[in-house]
């Protein structure tokens, strides 16, 4: 930011923003200055925003938060909120426009960028992770990632659109209409997955979770069956489920080295596979087996692409294809961020929502 070019709102005010202060575990509400802005930004006043399994990394300060977060930071990266003030060259929306925004910023000009592929840009950075976020009252997005939600999307789906995002992407990285599918892992984005692949066509849809809560969401997202991989043998029963063929995708949500064997062994022959689960180790494939003689389709899935997998998933809910209520049981003040972050990590929560300017 160039600060010669900042506009200073409202400097004698402050805000209530959730930060993490220090290289160590646990997060603080801190009293900060309502942040300032460049002419192409715009101050979101926050109405909704909802916690991610990234942010309980960051809350537990593991060795990934370690490795990328430069303290302090207010953190917070899937929101929804109204349009406070614009810069003086923004055009694309006003105060009071309804908003969410891409969180990953990307710098436009390294070879991704320029070959039309900015969700994996060499020099990304995420608002809420390298810059403050979205667990304030207000928060500043520049105008190239804000998003006008439409006005046909409730306000607590607009909170999710980045996670949500996420599953469109995953599910649309290739066909799924006619086509069985497996989701490993039924956690936020796997449950979202499976109501978009159902959405989207897709025949059968088989979840595999290790948590009995999360396989009933699952049920109520549309999953056909789900499984519980710690009983019998996983691979064997998706065999028997899909004729002895394996599915024709499988939707890799879990991050789980476990899962990702078990997926590729239940994928079929030529069929495709798309890993958005993110392992916290390297971990070891049977490439023949699993990939080279399978004739596997392999998809690293990252972000939400710009701004294709916004329209699409825009669409999906403007068309009422996505009934997404299952996922939302919590909403809660800023303030109570300790046991928000307790029953993220219970595995019984589904989206938790925060209202930084108070519930309606
Ligand atoms: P989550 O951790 O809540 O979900 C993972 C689920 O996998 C949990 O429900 C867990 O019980 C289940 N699981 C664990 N081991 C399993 C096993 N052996 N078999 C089956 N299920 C198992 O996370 P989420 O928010 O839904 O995100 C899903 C994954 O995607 C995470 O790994 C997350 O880090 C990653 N992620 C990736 C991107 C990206 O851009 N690639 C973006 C966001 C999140
Ligand atoms: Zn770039």
């Amino acid at each position: 930011m160039n600060s010669s070019r900042r506009q200073i709102l409202m400097p004698s005010n402050t805000m209530q923003a959730l930060r993490k202060l220090r290289p160590a575990a646990g997060m603080n509400i801190e009293s900060v200055p309502v942040p300032e802005f460049d002419p192409s930004d715009i101050l979101v006043r926050v109405r909704a925003a909802s916690i991610c399994g990234t942010d309980l990394h960051i809350y537990h300060w593991d060795r990934w938060s370690a490795s990328r977060l430069n303290p302090p930071v207010t953190t917070g990266h899937e929101f929804c909120g109204v349009v406070e003030k614009i810069g003086t060259n923004v055009t694309c929306v006003k105060p009071g426009d309804f908003v969410s925004a891409e969180m990953h910023l990307a710098c436009g000009h390294c070879r991704a960028c320029r070959m039309g592929q900015p969700h994996v840009c060499m020099n990304g950075r995420i608002i809420g992770i390298d810059s403050d976020g979205a667990f304030a009252e207000f928060v500043v997005i520049p105008e190239s990632n804000i998003w006008k939600v439409d006005p046909s999307i409730p306000e607590h789906y607009a909170a999710i659109l980045d996670p949500l995002g996420n599953a469109v992407h995953t599910v649309l990285s290739g066909p799924v209409s006619g086509l069985t599918v497996g989701v490993t892992g039924a956690g936020p984005i796997g449950l979202m997955s499976i109501a978009v692949a159902r959405a989207c066509g897709a025949t059968r849809i088989y979840a595999i979770e290790v948590k009995p809560h999360r396989r009933d969401l699952a049920k109520k997202m549309g999953a056909d069956e789900v499984f519980d991989p710690t009983v019998g043998d996983v691979v064997e029963q998706i065999k028997e489920a899909t004729d002895g063929a394996g599915v024709d995708v499988l939707l890799e949500m879990s991050g789980n080295p476990n899962a990702i064997h078990q997926g590729f062994q239940m994928l079929r022959n030529g069929g495709r596979a798309s890993l958005l689960g993110i392992p916290n180790r390297p971990v070891e494939l049977n490439l023949v087996a699993d990939i080279i003689f399978k004739g596997a389709t392999v998809h690293g899935i990252y972000g939400r692409r710009m701004f294709e997998t916004w329209v699409q998933t825009t669409e999906l809910l403007k068309a009422g294809r996505l009934n997404l209520e299952p996922l939302f049981n919590e909403r809660m003040p800023l303030d109570k961020y300790e046991e928000a972050f307790a029953l993220l990590e219970s595995g019984e929560a589904g989206k938790i929502l925060f209202y930084p300017n108070g519930s309606k």
